[in-house]
C-alpha cells in the first residue's frame, strides 16, 4: 500500500490544503481532550517548516440543521491550535466565499488558516457528506496540493477528502495517515508470527466482519468482552442476562466451524446479578444461569490468553475484555494489557475508541507500538475493505 506522503511534495510557497481530524470532544465550548489536535501537529509543522501555507479543513460532530451548528464551530479548535503551534492562526467562520478566499490570498509562507467545520455544508443538501462534486472542486481550487491526514474519516467518501482528491490535485498522505496505514496495513498484510488478534467490546455486529477477515490471517483469535456470549450461545451454552446478539448466533456458529481451534473463547467469567460495582461478584465456568450476567473474563481466561500472547510477534486488539469502567470488571482488560506490556519484540496495536481509552485510563498507553485513532476506519481496514479516503491518495 505504497502511497505518496507529504515528504514527496515540494511545499515551498505552496498553498497546502490539509484535511485533518479535529473532531474533538467539546463541552460548553471547551475542548475536553485535545489529543486529536496534537496528533495533527507533525504534519502541520512539516508543511509550515518547509515553506508551505497551511489551509486546514476538518469536520466536527454531526451537523444536519441550522440549530446543529451551535457549539460545532471550529473556532475553539483554531484557538487551541494556535497555542500548541505557538503562532497566530487565522480562523475563517465560513466554508466558502470571499472572506475565506481573501484570508488564503493574504497567507504568507509558514502561516495557517483554519476553515469552518466542513459539515456546515451538510445543512443545505449534505454537500460534504454526500461528496457533492462542486464542493470538492471549489475547495480544491483554493490550493495547489492536498494532504489528507484524517485517517478517522478515511472510510467515508466526503467532499473534504475524496472530493478534493478526485479533482486531480496532487494528493498525498500526512504523517498520521501514513502511520495508521503502515501499522494496521502491515500487521494484516505481512504479520510477524505468531499473530494474535484480540476482540471484545460490546457489539458483535460491528466486529464480526473483522473476525471473518482475520481467520485466514491470524494464528489465534482471542474473544472476550461482550462478544463472548454470542459465541457461547452458538455453542449451545446458556448465558443468563449477559449481552447477546441473537441475530448473530448463526454467523458465530459458522465462524467457529471455519476457524477451528484458532478462535479461543473465555473459559471463566466474572458474573454479577446487577450491572453495578456495589454487589459481590462470582467467577463461573460453563453455563450462566438466569438472573446473572457476565461482565468480565475471569482469572483462568487471563492466564490462558496471557500464555497465548507470551510468544506473539504481532498483536491486534479491538474491544475491552470487560466493563473496565467499573473496577470490579476491569481485571480482564488489565491482565491482557499486562501480558502485552511484557512483550519485548512484538508489534502491538490497539484500536477503537473505548479500547484506546481503556489502555490510557489503566496506564498502559505507552506499552503499545500503536494506538489507532480511527475507530470505524481501523475496523474497516481490519475487515480488508478499501477505504475511499485512502484509495484517493496518489500511489508512490
Ligand atoms: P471500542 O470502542 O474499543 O471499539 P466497543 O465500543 O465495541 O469498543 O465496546 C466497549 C464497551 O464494551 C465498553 O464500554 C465496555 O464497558 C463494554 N463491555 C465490555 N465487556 C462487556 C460485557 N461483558 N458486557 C457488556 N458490556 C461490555
Ligand atoms: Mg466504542
Amino acid at each position: 500500500m505504497a502511497k505518496k506522503t507529504v515528504k514527496d511534495l515540494d511545499l515551498k510557497d505552496k498553498k497546502v490544503l490539509v484535511r485533518v481530524d479535529f473532531n474533538v470532544p467539546l463541552k460548553d465550548g471547551v475542548i475536553t481532550d485535545d489529543t486529536r489536535i496534537k496528533a495533527a501537529l507533525p504534519t502541520i509543522n512539516y508543511v509550515l517548516e518547509n515553506g508551505g501555507k497551511a489551509i486546514l479543513f476538518s469536520h466536527l460532530g454531526r451537523v444536519k440543521t441550522e440549530e446543529d451548528k451551535a457549539g460545532k464551530s471550529l473556532a475553539p479548535v483554531a484557538k487551541r491550535l494556535g497555542e500548541l503551534l505557538g503562532k497566530e492562526v487565522t480562523f475563517v467562520p465560513e466554508t466558502r466565499g470571499e472572506e475565506l478566499e481573501a484570508a488564503i490570498a493574504n497567507l504568507k509562507d509558514g502561516e495557517v488558516v483554519v476553515v469552518e467545520n466542513t459539515r456546515f455544508e451538510d445543512v443545505d443538501g449534505n454537500k460534504e457528506s454526500k461528496n457533492d462534486p462542486e464542493l470538492g472542486k471549489y475547495w480544491a481550487s483554493l490550493g495547489d496540493v492536498f494532504v489528507n491526514d484524517a485517517f478517522g474519516t478515511a472510510h467515508r467518501a466526503h467532499a473534504s477528502n475524496v472530493g478534493i482528491a478526485s479533482t486531480g490535485i496532487p494528493t498525498v498522505a500526512g504523517f498520521l495517515m501514513e502511520k495508521e496505514i503502515k501499522f494496521i496495513g502491515d500487521a494484516i498484510a505481512e504479520p510477524k508470527r505468531p499473530m494474535v488478534a484480540i476482540l471484545g467490546g460490546a457489539k458483535v455486529s460491528d466486529k464480526i466482519g473483522v473476525i471473518k477477515n482475520l481467520i485466514p490471517v491470524a494464528d489465534k483469535i482471542l474473544i472476550g468482552g461482550g462478544m463472548t456470549y454470542t459465541f457461547y450461545t452458538a455453542k449451545g451454552m446458556t448465558v443468563g442476562d449477559s449481552l447477546v446478539e441473537l441475530d448473530k448466533v448463526e454467523l458465530a456458529k459458522e465462524l467457529l466451524a471455519e476457524a477451528g481451534d484458532k478462535i479461543v473463547l473465555a473459559v471463566d467469567i466474572v458474573t454479577t446479578p446487577e450491572f453495578s460495582n456495589d454487589v459481590p461478584t462470582t467467577v463461573m465456568s460453563g453455563n450462566i444461569p438466569d438472573g446473572i450476567m457476565g461482565l468480565d473474563i475471569g482469572p483462568k481466561t487471563v492466564e490462558l490468553f496471557s500464555g497465548i500472547l507470551a510468544d506473539a510477534k504481532t498483536v491486534i486488539w479491538n474491544g475491552p475484555m470487560g466493563v473496565f469502567e467499573l473496577s470490579n470488571f476491569a481485571n480482564g482488560t488489565i491482565g491482557v494489557c499486562e501480558a502485552i506490556a511484557n512483550l519485548t519484540d512484538a508489534t502491538t496495536i490497539i484500536g477503537g475508541g473505548d479500547s484506546a481509552a481503556a489502555a490510557e485510563q489503566l496506564g498502559f498507553a505507552d506499552k503499545f507500538s500503536h494506538i489507532s485513532t480511527g475507530g470505524g476506519a481501523s475496523l474497516e481496514l481490519l475487515e480488508g475493505k478499501t477505504l475511499p479516503g485512502l484509495a484517493a491518495i496518489n500511489d508512490k
